[in-house]
């Protein structure tokens, strides 16, 4: 054991191992890359983490950089929950639900907790967090909150951001700090702090004002957006300032966080549901672009296309046989209603029918949960793709988050198709059309140098798709090590530069998470490249989409 892990050790409550099995163990998440941890840290408090941080900076003041990576469950698509120094494992220890107001719905948690765990606990007092991730059983909410996690109720209720109100940090030094919305005078206070805080506080005040246009014209006309850093909501015109959005999608390069505020939404379980099928792509977008101009959003507008209901049909020919029409049709939308109150739902429902009986070939409505679990499974299948492999071919996670304006979907799903024909791969295509973020994975065999090198051509073609209409690299999953190298592309270099800048007033020494987000190139991370994709992680649950 390394002279870092006996200090550690000495010095923490919770457990170190530098164990090979831990480390191979947490050397991958769900992406395509692997890197193993040199120590694994599982804290047990938040002076865990605290002193952890702190010995970081100390040896890094001294010219010795030890990178940490706090991780939640690892399920994380971008390779961010990876990284070769010291991992923080939160979900062991740091997973409480530490207040609940059953009057406000105000929720304060760990970040560890499972994220299924606080949604059922939260239901039991007729509350939920909108924005959960498909993965909300086998994930953390420390995780959804550093990627800025949404899903497919975001179409109606919004991202994880908007419903953060405060956070407990820990800084790059060890110091611990409290967000939440400060006026102009409490930013004032925070400012002549001579500490590490209040020099973050004046650095980025400073960054903002220098650079408001470009951040405000860095601002994308998209339903959702996890690229990059949230700087536009940090300092509103009204001079408020909160750091918290900054934090949230950060994927734990700013700052690790060690305690969670939330909001949360009233939940009336009672929906009612929509499958509605198309004989073109055409139909199906405009049915979305009518879907989403309703005064009452729909909860759901999910799309699920012709090839992936056709091979779910080939894989499992029972799953789908109550539900699906013949012929296949060239794709499908699960649209959902909730909450709202009486006479709106009648009128939004018959509104609903309207615009299925103007662009669908048919379309079915149920209200029982039952048969309602039946029509969603149509969108649910694409846990079959992703499951299924053929020996090492198996479907890979590299462009599976692109997100449009909703008046471009038609042409993002036609250039989709394009670029897998130019490739001679197969596609099928699903997520949340409502947001215009769809996902899409090729099946590769990343053994083989041929497809290794066709993923990283299919990603600069996809992503040049996005960016040319408008769009941004990722909706939900971020940006970690596969798409940071994307992110001057994706806003331009004087942006980009702003965002490095960010990094450098956090984290002056490169101890967060580094190797995320800022600072990598394609060629940085070719070396990390798996050489198989194996979704490991997931088998001790049940993978859904
Ligand atoms: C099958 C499948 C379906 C998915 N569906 C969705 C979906 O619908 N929507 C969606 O948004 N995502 C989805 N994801 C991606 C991922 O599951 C989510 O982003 C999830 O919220 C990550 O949680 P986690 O606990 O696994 O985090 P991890 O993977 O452990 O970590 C994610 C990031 O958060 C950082 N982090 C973790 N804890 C902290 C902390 N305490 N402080 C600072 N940073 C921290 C990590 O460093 C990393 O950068 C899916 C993944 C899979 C495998």
């Amino acid at each position: 054991m390394s002279k870092v892990a006996h200090y550690l050790q000495e010095h923490l409550l919770g457990e170190v191992t530098t164990s090979i099995d831990a480390r191979r163990y947490f050397s991958t998440d769900n992406s395509i890359f692997s890197l193993p941890p040199s120590i694994v840290v599982y804290p047990r408090n938040e002076n865990d983490v605290r002193k952890t941080t702190r010995f970081a900076w100390q040896l890094a003041e001294r010219g010795r950089v030890i990178p940490i990576t706090a991780r939640g469950w690892g399920t994380d698509m971008s390779g961010a929950a990876i990284g070769n120094g010291i991992m923080l494992v939160f979900p062991a220890h740091m997973n409480r639900i530490v207040e609940l107001d059953q009057k406000t719905g105000v929720v304060v948690v760990e970040p560890g907790l499972n994220y299924g765990r606080l949604q059922q606990t939260l239901q039991t007092h007729e509350r939920f967090l909108p924005p959960y991730p498909a993965s909300i059983e086998f994930s953390s909410i420390g995780g959804a909150v550093a990627n800025n996690a949404s899903g497919e109720k975001s179409v109606k209720y919004g991202v994880t951001k908007d419903y953060v109100k405060g956070l407990r940090v820990v800084l790059a030094n060890g110091e611990v700090i409290e967000t939440r919305r400060l006026t102009k005078r409490e930013l004032g206070k925070k400012m002549g702090l001579t500490t590490f805080e209040g020099e973050v506080y004046r650095s980025l005040d400073k960054l903002i004002e220098e650079n408001r246009n470009s951040i405000d014209n860095s601002i994308k006309n998209i339903a959702k957006n996890a690229a990059g850093y949230n700087l536009a909501d940090v300092k509103r015109r009204d001079g408020t300032f909160d750091l918290t959005p900054l934090f949230v999608g950060a994927q734990g390069t700013l700052g690790i966080i060690s305690e969670i505020t939330c909001e949360t939404e009233a939940y009336n379980p009672e929906t009612v549901l929509f499958a509605a099928f198309f004989d073109s792509i055409a139909a199906a977008c405009s049915a979305v672009q009518e879907l989403r101009a309703l005064s009452q959003t729909p909860s759901a507008i999910e799309f699920v296309d012709g090839y992936l209901l056709d091979i779910v049909n080939q894989l499992n020919p029972n799953q789908l046989k109550q539900v699906l029409p013949h012929p296949i049709p060239s794709a499908a939308l699960v649209v959902e209603l909730d909450n709202t109150a009486d006479r709106k739902r009648k009128k939004t429902i018959k509104q609903i029918h309207r615009i299925l009986e103007k662009h669908a070939t048919s379309y079915k409505e149920e209200s029982t949960p039952a048969e309602q679990a039946a029509l969603w499974k149509i969108r649910h299948a694409s846990a079959a793709l992703i499951a299924h492999s053929e020996n090492q071919t198996k479907a890979i996670p590299i462009i599976d988050d692109g997100v449009v304006p909703l008046e471009k979907l038609d042409e993002f799903i036609g250039g989709i198709y394009t670029l897998f024909t130019a490739n001679k791969l197969d596609v099928a295509i699903w997520g949340h059309a409502g947001d215009g973020n769809l996902h899409v994975q090729p099946y590769l065999d990343i053994s083989q140098l041929g497809d290794r090198q066709k993923a990283f051509r299919l990603m600069d073609d996809f992503y040049d798709l996005v960016i040319s209409l408008g769009g941004s690299t990722t909706g939900q999953y971020n940006d970690g090590r596969l798409r940071g190298p994307y992110l001057s592309r994706l806003y331009g270099d004087s942006v980009y530069g702003v965002l490095e800048q960010v990094k450098k007033i956090f984290d002056p020494h490169g101890i967060l998470n580094p190797g995320v987000k800022i600072g990598i190139t394609v060629d940085s991370v070719k070396p990390l490249l798996r050489n198989t994709y194996s979704l490991d992680h997931l088998y001790r649950h049940m993978p859904r989409s």
